[in-house]
């Protein structure tokens, strides 16, 4: 048995799998594009993905990375590659090597610091974009981002020779184009995320919208989150073909969330929406 129920989503040939409660436990990984974003108490269908993304150092998104790491030395798969903001590198460290101590066994893994505004090579063709999100302590986002060459229109109608021979003659036939395939937002308070061109026009978009009712924006303010009427403002100036939402308050019962959300949005958001934790097997 599996240590969690996770849910499953399948967009095209892309599977979503996992778990996310606000306060409770936030993971989400995509095995295809071999990337965990958090990793929550470290469920076992995650440990054999090689990158783990972390957006902060909350307890319920980043508790299982020392496991991650050992759990993979225990089964002779290679060290992964855990990325977190830079501040966190120090203390994670001290983490692993207390854990080295108590365990008895050193504990190995490749820790990546980020920076909002840079990227990091995952593929030969993908690439993982950090942006910064607001939620009161060291937070980024990430989106991922395929880059291909494509050929320019006037090169169309011309056969393989012919292009062969133009770019012996050293003329640029392609050029280069960026497909954001996924952001995941992580925690933060409303940020207007649409003046970045990869988020808005990423495929997928994961998102936070933790609070529902109307009596909660105040907790939403207090734990710097995202209320359903910030989000659903937040949808308008997006135009991502599908909406995931993560990290939904125990507060609410899921039906009471589903109800609210088809109120707050468009029926053309709400028909490209669904609720992660909605989607477990039961
Ligand atoms: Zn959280
Ligand atoms: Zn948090």
């Amino acid at each position: 048995m599996p240590s969690h129920n996770l849910a499953h989503i399948k967009i095209d040939d892309l599977e979503i799998i996992g778990y996310s409660v606000a306060g409770e436990e936030t993971v989400v990984a995509m095995p295809q594009l071999d990337i965990c974003f958090d990793i929550g108490k470290a469920p076992d269908q995650i440990i054999s993905i090689n990158n783990m993304l972390l957006t902060h150092g909350h307890m319920d998104h980043a508790a299982g990375f020392a496991y991650y790491l050992s759990q993979r030395n225990f089964c002779g798969i290679a060290p992964g590659t855990i990325y977190a903001p830079q501040n966190l590198l120090a203390p994670m460290r001290e983490i692993i090597d207390a854990w080295g101590r108590l365990d008895g066994n050193k504990v190995p893994g490749n820790l990546v610091g980020v920076k909002a505004g840079e990227e990091y090579q995952i593929k030969p063709n993908l690439f993982v974009r950090v942006f910064p999100t607001k939620h009161g302590i060291d937070s980024v986002g990430y989106s991922v981002i395929e880059k291909r060459k494509k050929l320019k229109t006037e090169y169309s109608s011309l056969t393989g020779p012919q292009l062969v021979e133009l770019k012996k003659q050293g003329i640029q036939i392609d050029y280069p184009l960026e497909v954001p395939i996924v952001t995941y937002i992580g925690d933060t308070q409303y940020v207007d995320f649409s003046q970045l061109n990869y988020i808005k026009e990423s495929k997928i978009l994961i998102a936070e919208c933790t609070f529902y009712e109307t009596d909660h924006t105040g907790r939403a303010e207090a734990g710097k989150h995202m209320h359903i009427n910030e989000f659903a403002q937040l949808l308008d100036k997006l135009q991502n073909k599908h909406i995931i939402i993560a990290h939904t308050t125990q507060r609410t019962p899921m039906r009471q969330i589903q109800k609210i959300l088809k109120e707050s949005l468009s029926p053309e958001k709400y028909n490209r929406t669904t609720l992660l934790m909605a989607n477990r097997q039961r």
